[in-house]
């Protein structure tokens, strides 16, 4: 249930009210957008009558029920308006959101040795990418596959970080490597593969390092949004969905379908970020940048992108990935149709 103020509430009103409903045996979230305050209750609110709540005070605009499952991550939460993730990297503040420029993640699916990641770091970061990826812990199919360089990885990226100023995505497996991660990450991801792993999503959720939450290969939208409403409800308001492509009855081609009309859909049921990334929605390096490009006609907030210095070496993801030069030349073409959407980051963020 979300409890709607009107606008110019004031302060005082609004703490006696939250005050009330503590009484009441609610914990009301204050929520504080552009041009209103809503508080929101979540918990036991079937028996509560809205009519009731909105005489606690006339500064009460409306009373409404959310009536999906996914309470904190629906838009009526934040009464329709878009969340805006603020991550703060060296090269300064980066924003996710409906309302601001594209940014753009790149880099490889591994962090393989150092050299490489620094080369990738500066190329991707010459293009106008803002976030750098690489992965430290990988989950692979096979356990013979490669792994994942662990903690080591995480120096690599902090010193790929520190050598261009980019902000670091960096996927968390497990619990136990949690801390760690979140140490290095300023952007922590889980992955399709940890969609549904409950108790992963408390423990992102109790720390306070943005998450990027991709979708599971099977999941549905909704079974996507509760997975997010578990890490809101642990506390962290921060989390950025990521479709990645989904597993249909056609991998002949494509190795997942990418499924872009999660664009406007979740645009209508929630406030959270949206990122697309071609890259493992397609499983081809020839098939990213249209995809991409279709990602930003449709109005997504974020891509993410494979890029590797050597694609033919690479440890893992080589034939999604993006040579440096490609991905350059990506960008250009992909700031055609940003500035016609006029989502592109000024030329500033592109030096
Ligand atoms: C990755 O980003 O390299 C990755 C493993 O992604 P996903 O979880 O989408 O497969
Ligand atoms: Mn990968």
């Amino acid at each position: 249930m979300i409890v709607v103020m009107k606008v110019g509430s004031p302060e005082q009103e609004i703490a006696r009210i939250s005050e009330e409903l503590n009484a009441w045996g609610l914990t009301p979230e204050k929520i504080v957008g552009k041009h209103k305050v809503v508080l929101g209750l979540v918990g036991e609110t079937v028996d509560l009558d809205p009519l009731q709540l909105q005489e606690i005070s006339p500064w009460i605009e409306q009373v409404l029920r959310v009536e999906q499952p996914f309470k904190r991550v629906s838009r009526e939460y934040r009464h329709g308006e878009g969340s805006d993730i603020i991550v703060n990297t060296p090269n300064g503040p980066v924003h996710f959101g409906e309302q601001h420029p594209l940014s753009v993640v790149a880099g490889p699916c591994s962090v393989e040795n150092e050299e490489m990641i620094i080369e990738t770091a500066r190329r991707v970061k010459a293009a106008g990418a803002q976030f750098l990826r690489g992965g430290a812990y990988k989950p692979r199919t096979s356990p013979y596959a490669f792994q994942g360089h662990g903690e080591s990885a995480l120096e690599l990226l902090a010193a790929a970080r520190e050598a261009t100023g980019l902000g670091i995505v960096t996927e968390v497996m497990d619990t136990a490597e949690l801390e760690v991660v979140a140490k290095f990450a300023d952007i922590v991801q889980v992955g399709a593969r940890n969609m549904q792993n409950f108790s992963l999503l408390k423990k992102v959720g109790a720390q306070d390092k943005p998450v990027l939450l991709k979708r599971g290969m099977a999941a549905t939208i909704e079974d996507w949004l509760m997975a997010a409403e578990y890490i809101l409800a642990a506390g962290n308001p921060n989390v950025i969905l990521c479709e990645r492509g989904i597993r249909t009855f056609d991998r002949q081609y494509a190795r997942n379908t990418l499924d872009l009309s999660v664009i406007p859909v979740l645009r209508t049921l929630t406030h959270l970020p949206i990122m697309i990334d071609p890259s493992h929605g397609t499983g081809k390096a020839e098939y990213v940048p249209s995809m991409a490009l279709a990602a930003i006609a449709a109005g997504t907030d974020s891509l993410m992108i494979e890029v590797h210095p050597n694609p033919k070496k690479a440890l893992s993801d080589g034939p999604q990935s993006l040579t440096p030069d490609r991905f350059d030349s990506l960008m250009q073409e992909l700031s055609v149709i940003g500035k016609a959407v006029k989502r592109w980051p000024q030329a500033a963020a592109l030096v």
